[in-house]
């Protein structure tokens, strides 16, 4: 497609190979960009990024996008993706993933038309089309919760799915969101990860005090029955899988408990190994870090962990989403 877009537009579109190009031409090599001064004005603003991402309510028209240098702002993108990266916490990566594509689609609702077709192209979708080849569809829309999106609730038609009015938005941010994720983690030098930790651990520290703040107070009355199985047979004496240990402990991290805590929970068992257990537990809560994310229904299924269903467990995909649902529940009775 025969179109140049500007500086200004560029910088709404940094996933754009014209965009990466802009910024190549200013950041020969990354080691020495990050010691220069646009280089730490860039880095502070991938911060940002990454810390708007982690926010609920987004906001896009910053003064950070009217300010800086478009090069630079396309940089900060890159370094945005760097950090998360290095920090090795899917969830940061997604999160960071989910709020780039909602930043573009955001900018491109009010888009010139044409630069809306150039996007969307750029990325393999035709924009306004009212229709998908079902090929095209399926690939795109696994992770599209709405029961709408699923192909049995699709009017299809001669092997392409009707899209209604405004539909094609929602599949270009997915499709961005997608090329995103499947790039990343992006393999990043060592030193350069090292040489980025302070901003690491802090993006990770928000992370984490914005977890524990969203899940409250421990309810263990709402746990999901497959959490709840899972403590119950420790505290009987039965032998975990290393996955089963692995999904409650990251669990239990997750939604704020304590090492000190989970580790109490591992003592309920018979033949209970204070220090092994202390390994373990320490571990995979990252050592006071970010740690890992629980697995989601699907996984636990695959696993063999997702035991005692009940219907609360059609409703939820995650775990964490069950525990969520649960205390919700309870709030509102009060
Ligand atoms: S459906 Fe999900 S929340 Fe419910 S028991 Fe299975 S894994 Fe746990």
């Amino acid at each position: 497609m025969d179109i140049v877009l500007d500086h200004k537009e560029l910088i709404k579109y940094p996933f754009l190979k014209e965009s990466q190009q802009l910024a190549r031409r200013h950041v020969e090599s990354l080691e020495e960009f990050l010691s220069s001064a646009p280089g730490s004005v860039a880095l502070k603003r991938a911060k940002d990024r990454v810390i708007a991402a982690l926010a609920k309510k987004r906001e896009f028209l910053d003064e950070n996008t009217q300010s800086l240098k478009p090069e630079l702002e396309i940089a900060s993108y890159a370094l945005a993706r760097v950090l998360v990266s290095c920090s090795g916490n899917r969830s940061l990566i997604e999160r960071l993933a989910r709020y780039e594509a909602e930043r573009a689609s955001f900018f491109l609702e009010t888009e010139d038309p044409e630069i809306q077709r150039f996007v969307a192209w750029s990325i393999g979708i035709s924009a306004g089309a009212t229709t998908m080849p079902v090929t095209d569809y399926v690939e795109l829309v696994p992770h599209m919760r709405d029961p709408r999106w699923r192909l049995v609730n699709r009017d299809v038609h001669q092997g392409t799915v009707h899209l209604e009015p405004g539909e094609i938005d929602e599949l270009i941010r997915e499709r961005i969101r997608v090329i995103l994720i499947d790039q990343m983690p992006l393999r990043v030098p060592a030193g350069i990860c090292e040489r980025l930790e302070p901003i690491i651990q802090e993006i990770s520290a928000r992370y984490q005090q914005q977890t524990l703040e969203q899940f409250g107070e421990i309810q263990e009355e709402a746990f999901p029955p497959c959490i709840s199985a899972l403590i119950q047979a420790i505290s009987t004496g039965a032998n975990l899988t290393h996955m089963g240990r692995f999904a409650m402990t990251s669990f239990l991290h997750t939604i704020g408990m304590s090492i000190t805590g989970i580790t109490e929970i591992f003592a309920r068992a018979p033949d209970f190994d204070l220090e092994k257990t202390m390994y373990q537990v320490e571990h995979i809560s990252g050592g006071g870090g970010t740690g890992y994310t629980p697995p989601s229904c699907p996984t636990m299924r695959t696993l063999g962990l997702c035991v005692n269903r009940n219907k609360d467990c059609e409703r939820v995909n995650h775990p964490l989403n069950y525990y969520r649902l649960q205390k919700t529940k309870k709030r509102k009775q009060g």
